[in-house]
């Protein structure tokens, strides 16, 4: 019931014809597959949380295919604009005040006064705004609390029968979620979840430190909540050996059944981390756990490691 549609011209109009029509479409982007519906529309984005089986009070991110279209739902101020300008297309989602007349569904943004922005870099997303010519909602391609996808296979295991279709690009180049980065009225730039761009790299375009710390006033969030990206299997950080009935994830020096990077490269890490979060998860079976060799809190680490202690963290 779900097709699989190829990364073509004919793939991509027929893909933009079933979102017009209110279907969910997922596709590929550089940092994980998306879940599409219309932005516009609440019936669509109503079923976005359906089929993911996610709260309704955690916010979408908004998908558009250039900065002149996110400025048509968003207020930029000199510095959203600067740092859009440096990193769009690319793995940044800002969350930015509302426009009023936007025209977005509130169930995309759970009805805050403000709003998730992304603009992909991946071609076929790009190619599917383009056909769709408008503002796309699209949370990660699978179910909720569950490991991201990031190769159209991932997609149809978890919901396979519960969308319209998925465009299959191949694997993700980046791997990890875009970071998100709340440049708000009055208030210092907060990062909301680490991933895709570097904090490091931000920052030297901003001018200034961002704030990293949970916002007391700050929403309720997926990305936000201690269990999440969740295996079958339990999970342990930090290991250098495999304990008995456990699969061993390695990193640079050390080595496991299945290696992020041998040589200790955080963007093939980063590209890897889900697929063998998958994968490691079948191997460990029933009543198996996974291991996962330590990796440096820095650039694309920081992103691997909170979705590494999410992933070991005690499950609700
Ligand atoms: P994802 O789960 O990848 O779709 O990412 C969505 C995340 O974007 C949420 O978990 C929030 O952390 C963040 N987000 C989306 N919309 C807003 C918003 N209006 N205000 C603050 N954060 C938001
Ligand atoms: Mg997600």
């Amino acid at each position: 019931m779900t097709i699989v549609l190829p990364p073509t011209a004919t793939g991509l109009t027929k893909a933009a014809a079933l979102l017009r029509e209110g279907g969910l479409v997922a596709f590929p982007t550089e940092t994980v597959y998306g879940l599409g519906g219309d932005a516009r529309s609440d019936a669509a984005v109503a079923a976005i949380f359906a089929a993911k089986g996610r709260p309704r009070f955690n916010p979408l991110i908004v998908h558009v295919s250039d900065l002149d279209a996110a400025e048509r739902l968003a207020r930029f101020d000199a510095r959203a604009r600067a740092v859009a300008q440096a990193f769009w297309p690319g793995p940044l989602t800002l969350v930015l005040p509302l426009r009023a007349e936007a025209g977005l569904s509130p169930l995309v943004t759970a009805g805050l006064g403000s709003v998730a922005i992304r603009v992909p870099a991946h071609a076929v997303a790009q190619g599917l705004l383009q056909a769709f010519a408008g503002p796309l909602a699209a949370p990660s391609a699978n179910p909720s609390g569950r490991v991201s996808p990031t190769q159209a296979a991932h997609v149809l295991d978890g919901l396979a029968g519960r969308i319209a279709g998925v465009v299959d690009g191949g694997a993700c180049m980046v791997g990890v979620e875009s970071t998100i980065l709340g440049l708000l009225p009055d208030s210092p730039p907060r990062l909301l979840r680490p991933g895709g761009l570097p904090l490091e790299v931000l920052e030297a375009v901003l001018g200034t430190g961002v704030a990293t710390g949970l916002d007391e006033k700050a929403i309720t969030a997926p990305g936000q909540l201690a269990s999440h990206y969740a295996p079958v299997a339990a999970v342990r950080l930090g290991a250098t050996t495999a304990a008995a009935h456990e699969v061993l994830v390695g990193f640079g020096p050390v080595t496991g059944t299945l290696t992020l990077s041998a040589t200790g490269d955080l963007a093939e890490a980063a590209a890897n981390l889900f697929d063998m979060l998958r994968r490691a998860d079948v191997l460990a079976g029933a009543g198996g756990r996974i291991a996962f060799a330590p990796v440096p809190e820095t650039g694309l680490g920081r992103a691997i490691n909170d979705r590494l202690r999410r992933a070991a963290a005690p499950r609700a």
